[in-house]
C-alpha cells in the first residue's frame, strides 16, 4: 500500500512525512477544493498551498498544507504550470 521509494525520499518525502500525512489525513479526511463546492470528496494527498520547491520551512508548515482529492491537485498543478507558462509569455 504505503510503498516509499528512494527518489520520493530524496525530495523530501521520508518516512516522517509519511507518518504526518496520515495523521493530517486522519484529522483533515475531506478534499478542501471540493468542499468549497459544496461536495464531500475525500482527501488523497497533502497539498502544499505555496510550492515549497525544496524550501523545508514551507514543508513542514501545516498552515500551508490543504487535504486534496487528485483529481483536484492535478487540476491545481496543471493551473500552475499554465499560470508560469503565461509569465514566461508576457516577458517575452
Ligand atoms: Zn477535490
Amino acid at each position: 500500500m504505503d510503498k516509499e521509494r528512494p527518489s520520493s525520499n530524496a525530495r523530501g518525502y521520508t518516512a516522517t512525512w509519511q507518518r504526518r500525512r496520515r495523521e493530517y489525513l486522519r484529522e483533515n479526511p475531506l478534499c478542501r477544493h471540493c468542499q468549497n463546492k459544496g461536495k464531500l470528496i475525500p482527501a488523497d494527498l497533502i497539498d502544499h498551498i505555496i510550492p515549497h520547491k525544496g524550501d523545508m520551512n514551507l514543508f513542514w508548515d501545516e498552515t500551508n498544507w490543504q487535504p486534496l482529492c487528485t483529481e483536484c491537485h492535478n487540476r491545481k498543478t496543471m493551473n500552475e504550470s499554465i499560470a508560469k507558462r503565461t509569465i514566461i509569455n508576457e516577458v517575452k
